[in-house]
């Protein structure tokens, strides 16, 4: 069956994932019936629908037309004939179980239409074993979505042993049209890509733990403040549920073996009912505090251990022809939402160590878990990495830019979509080297956007900026690294415009304020919510907002530090263009096009003449950024990053 024949899709179990699957099938323009086993379970599942798509509607990410449309195509249904007679496509997300999932296809079979295929989202068991009990095992394979379906961009594409090439070409071009991401898992393997990374660093840690060599304070601080992963590793096995992890990890043992044996800690936690979030009580307590992870107590020797197992997993996942290391970083970064993938995170520390220090740690403890992958090895020892040597890496040359010339049009994408495309100082880095790199090149007009259709930029990344650990010293060079970049922007010869689609807060208005032109979309939301943080704009927003707005309304902006949508900002002349969402992008290349056409040596001396013409800036950048330096040391600042952090009013004491 072809992409383009599909029009009916059937969502078996209108669970948790069953009811998003459901949802985001329905959004993109299919006709779903979402079956569960009575009418209480397919009601609760529709009624969630209903909820999720009315959010959507409500933050303005669908239109109130697009929400009643999408749930007037999901029709909630018991009976399994009403619900895969027609189907084209029937996805399965019934329980966890092989005898519950097998007995769903032995009766899907006497119903659904011979050349329907079959998609099953399980999360670990055997696509393959599940194949066989259909009639069908060539049009059969894993689709799996992530939790939940409708905010998660990646899908797991897998392949069974007997699965046709036709079959996969379709599902992957479905999750496509469904805005999502497919990463093609080439066999069926435990874990497919994103949990035989994941959870083998959650054993890890455990295993680091329960063997004292260091504390859980001391292993998530390193995963998240040195590793730089969203969450710390205790932190993700409580927000997964330890209990999930768990069991994925002892299917993992039965089927790969030794290197898998799940740490004690994990299962002492099972039987303790202590699973994380959802019981309050994991690692963390939820009820008491809930997550501390101090910034500055990661250890170098826990990072490389750490590092050295994600490795392992990589390098045993292209040994096995799972698939190559960028489609593993892809997986990784969109389903575990790290800035960078595990190989080319190991290939930036290098293998040789990391393989060091796997035979030593094997040496030290004769565990399965540390015998290195030959392929691991053999890139080690022939001083190559997963993506090559280093000089003819094909790892892309800005990790968090995508960065394009077109005719006489420069584009810079700001590429972390996992991460809202927050500006970390590696952003940063790379935005100054790509700016200097397009004003080399024939460019007369440069355009900004962000990746994806969330975030122009959601701001600084909070999170790599605690990573600094509040000094001072630090902070003050951060500022200055911003300053100086965006100004690269105002004092770039050719015009620069701002494509703002989505959220565009804190330091990326700053940015947004240095471009020359702005259009945003309808949906955008900008401001400078520094103040919520004890905070001022340290990029340079102090300065520059007003000129483009006045003083009096950058004073409102900064002080009040609400948001505004993109009609207001029209208004008080930060946006030169509001339009429909889904122009945004049109219309800011055709803007950046007709300004390429205009006369470039006029439009430099322009430029020039009216920088030069401002009184002052240069002295309050310099007070701008020595200010965000000793912010760095108020009470302030910590009350307003907590009350950040669990999404409450700051109570600021002026300390
Ligand atoms: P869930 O328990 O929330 O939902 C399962 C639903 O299936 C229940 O409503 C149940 O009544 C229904 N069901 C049982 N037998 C059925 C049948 N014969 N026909 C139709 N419906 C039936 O579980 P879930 O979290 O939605 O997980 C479903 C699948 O998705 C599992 O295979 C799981 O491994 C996988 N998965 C889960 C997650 C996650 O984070 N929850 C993520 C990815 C994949």
């Amino acid at each position: 069956m072809d992409i383009e024949e599909i029009e009916r899709i059937a969502v078996l179990g209108a669970g948790n994932m069953g009811h998003g699957i459901a949802e985001v099938a329905a959004l993109a323009g299919y006709d779903v019936t979402m079956r569960d086993i009575n009418e209480e379970f397919v009601r609760n599942g529709y009624e969630q629908i209903e909820w999720s798509l009315d959010k959507l509607a409500e933050k303005d990410q669908i239109s109130q037309a697009d929400a009643d449309g999408a749930l007037e195509r999901v029709t909630p249904v018991v009976d399994l004939d009403v619900a895969v007679g027609d189907a084209d496509v029937v996805i399965e997300a019934v329980p966890e179980k092989m005898d519950i999932k097998k007995q769903v296809y032995r009766d899907v079979v006497e119903h659904a239409p011979p050349e329907a295929i079959f998609a099953t989202n399980t999360s670990s068991l055997s696509v393959t074993e599940l194949s066989e009990v259909s009639d069908r095992p060539e049009q059969f394979c894993g689709m799996h979505f992530f939790n939940p379906p409708v905010r998660m961009q990646l899908v797991e594409v897998i392949s069974g042993a007997h699965t046709a090439d036709e079959t996969m070409d379709t599902i992957e071009a479905l999750a496509e049209s469904m805005g999502k991401t497919p990463v093609r898992v080439r066999k069926d393997s435990p874990g497919f890509i994103v949990n035989r990374i994941l959870v083998p660093l959650m054993n890890e840690a455990a295993w680091i733990v329960s063997a004292d060599d260091a504390t859980i304070e001391e292993v998530d601080s390193t995963t998240k403040f040195d590793i730089g992963l969203p969450m710390g590793s205790f932190e993700l096995a409580d927000q997964v549920g330890v209990d999930v992890g768990y069991h994925v990890l002892e299917y993992m043992y039965q089927e790969l073996g030794d290197a898998y044996r799940p740490c004690p800690l994990l299962a002492e936690k099972v039987e303790k009912e202590e699973l994380g979030k959802k019981t309050g009580q994991g690692f963390y307590n939820y009820e008491n505090g809930g997550v501390q992870i101090p910034t500055d107590a990661g250890r170098e020797d826990v990072h490389e251990r750490l590092l050295a197992v994600m490795a392992n997993e990589v390098a045993g996942l292209v040994a096995e022809d799972v698939a190559d290391p960028a489609d593993i970083d892809r997986a990784v970064k969109l389903g575990g939402g790290f800035p960078d993938g595990p190989a080319k995170m190991a290939d930036d520390y290098g293998l040789a160590p990391l393989v060091e220090t796997l035979d030593d740690l094997f040496e030290e403890t004769d565990e399965a878990r540390y015998i290195a992958e030959d392929t691991l090895r053999d890139l080690a020892e022939s001083g190559d990495g997963f993506y090559g040597p280093a000089e003819t890496s094909t790892a892309p040359e800005y990790e968090t830019l995508n960065v394009e010339v077109d005719g006489h049009v420069g584009h810079i994408e700001l590429s972390r979509p996992h991460r809202m495309n927050t500006i970390s100082d590696g952003l940063l880095e790379e935005l100054s080297t790509a700016i200097d790199e397009l004003d080399e090149e024939d460019v007369r007009a440069l355009l900004i956007t962000g990746e994806g259709d969330r975030a122009f930029s959601a701001g600084a990344d909070v999170q790599s900026m605690a990573g600094g650990g509040g000094n001072p010293i630090e902070a003050v060079e951060l500022s200055k690294l911003g300053q100086d970049t965006f100004g690269k922007l105002e004092a770039f010869d050719a015009p620069v415009v701002a494509g703002i689609d989505g959220y565009c807060l804190g330091g990326a208005m700053e940015l947004a304020t240095c471009a020359d032109m702005r259009i945003a979309s309808r949906r955008s939301e900008l401001g400078q919510p520094e103040h919520n943080l004890g905070l001022l704009p340290g990029w340079g927003g102090t300065q520059r907002l007003r000129h483009i707005v006045g003083e009096g309304r950058a004073k409102e902006i900064i002080f009040t530090a609400d948001r505004y949508s993109a009609e207001e900002m029209e208004s008080y002349g930060f946006v030169n263009e509001v339009t429909e969402d889904s122009e945004l992008l049109d219309r800011a290349w055709e803007l950046a096009r007709d300004l390429a056409g205009g006369p470039p040596i006029a439009q430099m001396y322009t430029k020039r003449a009216m920088l030069a013409g401002r009184d002052a800036t240069e002295a309050g950048l310099e007070i701008e950024n020595q200010a965000f330096g000793h912010l760095m040391n108020t009470e302030d600042l910590m009350t307003g990053m907590a009350a950040f952090m669990s999404d409450e009013e700051p109570d600021f004491d002026g300390k």
